[in-house]
């Protein structure tokens, strides 16, 4: 589900999975439109998607939650201007000790959140016909704070009455953990799950055992000067078999409110100009960078129900004898 609308997931292409266009640190308590200019972050920001799209790119994806400068509008702007695919997303950012999370999010429960992101997705956001592509969460280091574990709920109750895809900003291996447990308790299948930042944290055998699982991982730090570590956390995860588990991004950008002309800007070139080379040259062939690239974001980003063990579970027996009672408990 692009910010334009929804596309078949063949039609997506190379995909950057993280990455943001505008950001306000400001706090979720004084958060406002008002802080900026869009037509100026507009201007600012086109060239560096042009960029991209030149070097390769089709698909990116927005990753800027609701109370840190999500923009749909924005982003529509953006997205008709480059032929861009770009997907935003619901969702709240309990990381970096909850300043963006909204008053409401503390006093509702996972069920009262969940039905606001729902809404995002059957009715639009704020008043718009833009659907989220994906439900984007944040959690801090483990273990899970109160409200981080509620927003977990809510994501996990989101995908099962959307589809969409949970990618969750996870500050440490521990928060990773509990955050696939919570997913397990809520019948969600951990190819719902995209491990935001694995690169943090890193250490391969927790990352093996969730890509094992289904787990998405998600080495999202791309610059010109982590190329080299971050090939070898891809090979190293290629080499185990798990190819098909990858994303990789930059996480760059971004506009910032407050500073002249939205401040410094990390453009969104190197994986295309440095880190797929830097691949190639370690010998993959075009099949896997076209499946790092475009089959796996296809796939983590295709808009599907993906419930744990449902086949596993026993199918409602026909009632030759017993009641309904018995029949819905079956
Ligand atoms: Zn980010």
């Amino acid at each position: 589900m692009t910010v334009l609308g929804p596309i078949p997931p063949s039609a997506l292409g190379s995909t950057l999975s993280h990455e943001h266009v505008l950001v306000d640190f400001i706090g979720a308590d004084r958060i406002s439109r008002f802080r900026y200019d869009a037509d100026e972050a507009h201007e600012v920001v086109l060239p560096h998607l042009r960029r991209v799209r030149d070097l390769g790119c089709r698909a990116f994806v927005e990753c800027t939650p609701a109370y840190l400068g999500r923009d749909p509008r924005l982003l529509e702007r953006l997205a008709m201007a480059t032929g861009l695919h770009i997907l935003t997303n619901t969702g709240y950012y309990g990381a970096a000790k909850d300043q963006y999370v909204p008053r409401h999010a503390h006093e509702e429960s996972a069920d009262q959140l969940a039905d606001r992101w729902v809404r995002e997705w059957s009715d639009g956001i704020e008043g718009t016909r833009i659907r989220p592509g994906f439900i984007k969460t944040g959690v801090d280091a483990g273990p899970l704070s109160t409200i981080d574990r509620k927003l977990i709920e809510a994501a996990a109750r989101t995908h099962t009455r959307t589809g969409l895809t949970i990618a969750s900003h996870t500050g440490d291996t521990r928060a990773a953990l509990e955050q696939m447990e919570v997913l397990a308790r809520e019948a969600v299948r951990p190819d719902a799950f995209i491990w935001v930042h694995a690169q943090s944290d890193w250490e391969l055998l927790s990352r093996v055992e969730a890509a094992r699982k289904g787990v998405w991982i998600e080495v999202d730090n791309i610059s010109e000067k982590t190329v080299p570590e971050n090939v070898e956390r891809v090979n190293a995860l290629r080499e185990r078999g798990f190819l098909n588990r990858l994303l990789v991004s930059h996480d760059a950008g971004w506009y910032r409110p407050g500073e002249p002309r939205g401040g410094s800007f990390r453009g969104f070139g190197t994986v295309f100009a440095a880190f797929i080379p830097a691949l190639r040259r370690d010998h993959w062939t075009e099949q896997e960078v076209h499946q790092l690239l475009v089959s796996n974001p296809a796939e983590a980003f295709t808009v599907r129900g993906r419930p744990a063990a449902a086949e596993l579970r026993p199918k409602p027996v026909a009632a030759a004898t017993g009641n309904g009672e018995n029949q819905r408990r079956a």
